[in-house]
């Protein structure tokens, strides 16, 4: 029997499963609260842990070159649960890592009711959890139930705790061309953190924009589930439903021309002008300001590719509205994921705005150990911010930007890319010492950031108290 007083995990899902396990792991007690099948949500089907809920895919498994296949591989090397039975349950799927749904989820529920240090109790945990609760992990993910995330609201504010996500593209920084687009903000304004150049801009002229209006209009649309409403709020209108009030509409909305120079070409006024605002401390990736879009991905990818100076944008996330519940983590959460405002409190999972299945395990993952080593006793280093898995936190808890200007907050949900890692301090070269381009450049710079990425988690892992299984 362990001396130590139990965690609570409240959610038995991807995060919540995984955090369990990490807990139980390093010889704490845990009690997992899971809702179903006691309460269901809108989305899931089983009484199953961990259960997918729609694709079957933890996408790429390539460790090399792909940011969610490093994360598969940092997690692995983290004893992660997802990850060991995701592997078990494995079906064909190319690169990919895709699992038998059904076999997993039983899977990791079998393992997590046979551990002696787990015990799982269903029913839903309607309000905020009892103070005898001294350490707790909220993992209960988009659909969170009304009456858990209505309290969670009333504690932390009514604007912080959003139940849509409203999601603009994000285009990486150095795929933007810059002899075409330029830096200014409108009117040359600074604001509050701004320098006055602040907007990355792309000018249309009069053919382009009605080309562009053209293409939005006929492009595919992913549309609402009958339990997600239109959340059309907060002037958070999809750019498809500005255009179809009027071809006019987004000239005097995301795209008005006012206030901007060209300075490529200052005699010609653009007819209609695309502003990218800068999205993480880093500065590598830009949000395209007001494009919230329930275009099909494969459509956004053409669309935004007519905007000059984005010909060749490379998108870290495509737009997106969903039905989802999601704190405002960059101001609520502090670095081991615990809510300022009551730090009895921890959260895991997509609730922290990351998003997919593989990114909600992975915080899961981290918050488990971080609860485990806090009621151990036992520090918890920082994880280097160039590891898939410390990118991923250093985005949630403190690298994103907020907005340097009016508007709804800027945080939304992502998942994890190579622009959240800071970049390398020296480009590879080729072999023969002469600078890489194009294609090759882009893989070497994968590659170097994940062979950093795994000396530095190594160099974690040998200081860290918690023990991991074998790599
Ligand atoms: C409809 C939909 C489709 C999605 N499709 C994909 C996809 O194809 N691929 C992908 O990578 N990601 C997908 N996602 C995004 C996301 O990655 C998954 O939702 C993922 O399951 C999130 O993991 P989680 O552990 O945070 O939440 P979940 O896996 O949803 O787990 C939360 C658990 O908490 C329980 N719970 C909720 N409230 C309470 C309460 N008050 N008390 C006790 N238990 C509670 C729920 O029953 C659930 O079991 C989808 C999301 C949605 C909503």
């Amino acid at each position: 029997m362990s001396t130590f007083e139990p965690i609570h995990v409240v959610g038995g899902g991807l995060a919540g499963s995984e955090a369990a396990w990490q807990i139980a792991e390093a010889g704490v007690p845990v009690i997992l609260h899971e809702m179903r099948p006691i309460r269901g949500t809108d989305a899931h089907k089983t009484d199953g842990l961990a259960e997918l809920v729609c694709s079957n895919s933890f996408r790429s498994d390539d460790p090399e070159t792909n940011a969610v296949g490093l994360l598969h591989q940092e997690m692995r090397r983290l004893g992660s649960l997802i990850m060991r039975e995701g592997d078990a349950h494995q079906v064909p799927a190319g690169g990919a890592l895709a699992v038998d749904r059904e076999g997993f989820s039983d899977a990791v529920t079998a393992t997590l009711q046979a551990h002696p240090l787990v015990s799982i109790e269903r029913g839903e945990v309607s309000g905020l959890p009892p103070d005898s609760w001294s350490s707790v992990i909220v993992a209960t993910g988009p659909l969170t139930s009304p009456a858990l995330a209505g309290a969670i609201r009333t504690l932390t504010g009514e604007a912080e705790l959003a139940f849509f996500d409203a999601i603009a593209p994000i285009v990486h920084r150095e795929s933007i061309d810059m002899r075409v687009a330029w830096f200014q903000s409108r009117y040359d304004k600074a604001g509050p953190g701004g320098t006055g150049a602040d907007y990355i801009n792309c000018p249309l002229d009069r053919d382009r924009y009605e080309a562009f209006v053209d293409a939005l209009l006929a492009g595919d649309k992913t549309s609402f589930k009958p339990w997600e409403g239109t959340p059309y709020f907060d002037g958070c209108l999809p750019i498809e439903v500005m255009a179809e009030r009027g071809r006019e509409t987004l000239r005097h909305g995301p795209m008005k021309p006012f206030g901007l120079t060209n300075p490529n070409d200052p005699d010609r006024k653009p007819y209609a002008v695309v502003q990218l605002r800068q999205d993480n401390a880093l500065g590598t990736l830009f949000n395209i300001v007001g494009f919230q879009t329930k275009l099909k991905y494969g459509e956004q990818t053409q669309i935004f590719r007519m905007i000059p100076g984005l010909e060749n944008a490379e998108f870290a996330r495509l737009g997106g509205l969903h039905r989802n519940t999601y704190l405002n983590s960059p101001k609520l959460l502090d670095s081991t994921l615990r809510l300022r405002a009551m730090p009895r409190l921890r959260f895991a999972g997509q609730i922290t705005g990351c998003e997919g299945y593989v990114e909600s395990a992975a915080i899961g993952l981290m918050t488990g150990r971080f609860a485990a080593a806090e009621r151990l006793g036992r520090p918890s280093p920082p994880l280097p911010s160039t590891t898939a898995l410390g990118a991923l936190i250093n985005h949630i808890t403190g690298g994103h930007l907020e907005t340097i200007d009016e508007g709804p907050r800027s945080f939304q949900p992502m998942n994890v890319n190579f622009g959240l890692f800071p970049p390398l301090e020296r480009m590879p070269k080729a072999e023969d010492g002469k600078r890489l381009r194009g294609a090759a450049k882009a893989i070497a710079k994968k590659r170097g950031l994940t062979d950093r990425a795994r000396m530095d988690l190594g160099r974690w892992l040998s200081g860290s108290e918690i023990p991991v299984a074998a790599e």
